[in-house]
């Protein structure tokens, strides 16, 4: 996977950097490894509104996230109901 732009993790919480001009992870605000910011990092002013936007990024992603795990969550369920209420068919096999 040499093609894909390089993403680095956090260190705190390994969920990809965003924005790597900023020197916090945006989602739990631990910093970041200097050689994973971008080489202009360090002159680059903490800007309120492109950091805002990037939170709100990060949390539609989390969101997207959360309703895929109930997604999967739901189909556990009615699959193991589905188990329950099945009659032993390991017996036919024997
Ligand atoms: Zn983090």
């Amino acid at each position: 996977m040499s093609g894909a732009a390089q993403r680095a993790l956090c260190p705190a919480c390994s969920r990809t950097v965003l924005n790597n001009r900023f020197a916090r992870c945006l989602y739990c605000g631990a910093g970041l490894a200097q050689q994973d910011l971008a080489p202009a990092a360090a002159t680059v002013q903490f800007d309120a509104e492109a950091a805002r936007q990037q939170q709100e990024e990060a949390r539609r992603q989390q969101q997207r996230n959360e309703s895929l795990d109930e997604r999967r969550e739901g189909v556990a369920d009615i699959i193991g109901e589905l188990l329950d209420n099945l009659p032993d068919i390991g017996d036919l096999f024997d």
